[in-house]
């Protein structure tokens, strides 16, 4: 059996939920389960319900599930037309949609919510997707049978980021899912909503859908998981920076963890780590393109030396010299601390004889980490800087490609470039106004036309 998961533009409208059908006939040899996201867009103004609500502003509040309710009965319509099952979906759906309102009006009462509250509100968009997309489904010859996704997603009490019970998950899949799959049905569950072994909804945190549908393809050992979604996988570059920037067909599990620290916004490979972890493919495809060849994720595919080029601007550098200092026992222990004790996190180091410098990328505590760290040596605070990384699981045995990267920054200033011998990138910080021409011109020594 497979996987599938439909992300929010994938069923966004009756045009792309006719998409998605297509594609899931397609692969019905394969045994599917279908695990979809809310409607593009609707978590946020579920969100932004409860956020209303909370604030007593009910009128607001109700409008936005209105705005939301005419959303849904259009698809409905359009998808549905006058079949039996558009009367049976939508009383489910008008149901659904009183009891939001209700819960709106019951929050602006209080004037208050908890994340168990905002956990209760934002479920509502998977729930009814997967209705919506099951009845349709059946419309379409696919034998669907829709599944309330919390009846298998057991999960902890941490609402809005429920950390899940694999091993109830895998009970539960194995009973209520594999015997449809086994019956030639194909079960359509919401991704990111789950309950509480004492069956308080909760979700999985927001992106959380692909969470759910690793979670499910780790517990049945499924052949392949396919995350369906508006781009052809993962690029050698952001498109918006370098022109030119191509498909990586096959791209490492580590590596594409890499590139998601950078921002690659296609999907977390946290979220995919229970799938990836058990030698299971996770391939990422367009559903607009379904003909394309996609992303393949795996924890072997081969190791390269250079895979992507990444990039992050606004970017903030740290020294501290200490000229007397930096070898003393515990210097960098006592700098890392204070990083620590104002909840930064570091991403980039680089240490010289005389001073260190760590690059951060939010800038809030900078104040009290100046503070604190002139107790250990002179501080000095760059911003506007760039991170520019060489992504490649062997870079650091490749000399010529180092050589490379290097030779292909000639004439731009770097001021702090890292490798460690296990790493998988190599990091340059840069002026912030350098990031583009950085990244183009590695790029181009790497992946152009013109070597
Ligand atoms: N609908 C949820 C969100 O927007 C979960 C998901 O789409 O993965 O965060
Ligand atoms: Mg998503």
């Amino acid at each position: 059996m497979i996987v599938l998961k439909f992300g929010g533009t994938s069923v966004g409208d009756a045009e792309a939920i006719e998409r998605t059908a297509a594609i899931v006939k397609g692969r019905l040899p394969r045994q599917p389960a279908v695990v979809v996201s809310a409607l593009g867009g609707a978590t946020n103004q579920l969100l932004a319900i409860g956020e209303q609500s909370a604030k007593g502003h009910l009128i607001g509040a109700l409008r936005g599930v209105e705005t939301l309710r005419d959303r849904h009965f259009q698809e409905c319509e359009k998808l549905l037309g006058t079949s039996a099952e558009a009367s049976e979906v939508a009383a489910e759906m008008s149901a659904s949609f009183d009891e939001l309102a209700s819960l709106a009006e019951a929050l602006s009462i209080l004037g208050h919510a908890t994340p168990r509250s905002f956990d209760a509100i934002a479920a509502f968009g998977e729930q009814l997707s997967s209705q919506l997309v099951a009845s349709f489904f059946k419309l379409r010859e696919i034998p669907a049978e829709h599944v309330d996704a919390r009846d298998v997603f057991i999960t902890d009490d941490d609402f809005m980021s429920a950390e899940p019970q694999t091993d109830a998950i895998a009970e539960n899949a194995r009973e209520i899912v594999q015997p449809l799959i086994a019956e030639g049905k194909i079960p359509v569950m919401g991704g990111f909503i789950g309950r509480t072994a004492s069956g308080i909804t909760t979700t999985l945190g927001r992106g959380g859908s692909d969470y759910s549908a690793s979670l499910l393809g780790a517990a049945l050992h499924a052949e392949a998981i396919e995350i369906w979604t508006d781009v052809d996988g993962m690029l050698t570059a952001d498109p918006r920076v370098v022109k030119g920037s191509q498909l990586i067909e096959q791209i490492r599990f580590d590596e594409a963890s890499e590139l998601a620290s950078f921002g690659a916004k296609v999907l977390h490979p946290n979220t995919i780590a229970p799938a990836v972890r058990l030698g299971i493919p996770v391939f990422i495809y367009n559903s607009r393109n379904p003909g394309g060849k996609g992303t393949r994720i795996t924890v072997d595919a081969p190791r390269r030396a250079v895979s992507a080029i990444a990039g992050k601007s606004g970017i903030t550098v740290l020294q501290v010299g200490a000229a007397k200092m930096l070898f003393a026992r515990g210097f960098l222990r006592r700098v890392f601390e204070i990083f620590e004790k104002n909840g930064v996190s570091v991403d980039v180091v680089a240490t010289s004889e005389v001073s260190i410098s760590v690059t951060i990328d939010d800038p809030a505590a900078l104040e009290s980490l100046v503070v604190e760290l002139a107790s250990l040596g002179d501080v000095s605070v760059e911003r506007d800087r760039a991170i520019v990384s060489v992504v490649g699981a062997a870079i650091s045995e490749d000399s010529a490609a180092m050589g490379r990267a290097i030779g292909a920054l000639d004439g731009i200033k770097v001021h702090m470039m890292s490798l460690s011998a296990t790493g998988i990138n190599l990091t340059i910080i840069v002026d912030g106004d350098q990031l583009a021409p950085a990244m183009e011109r590695l790029h181009n020594v790497f992946f152009g036309t013109v070597k």
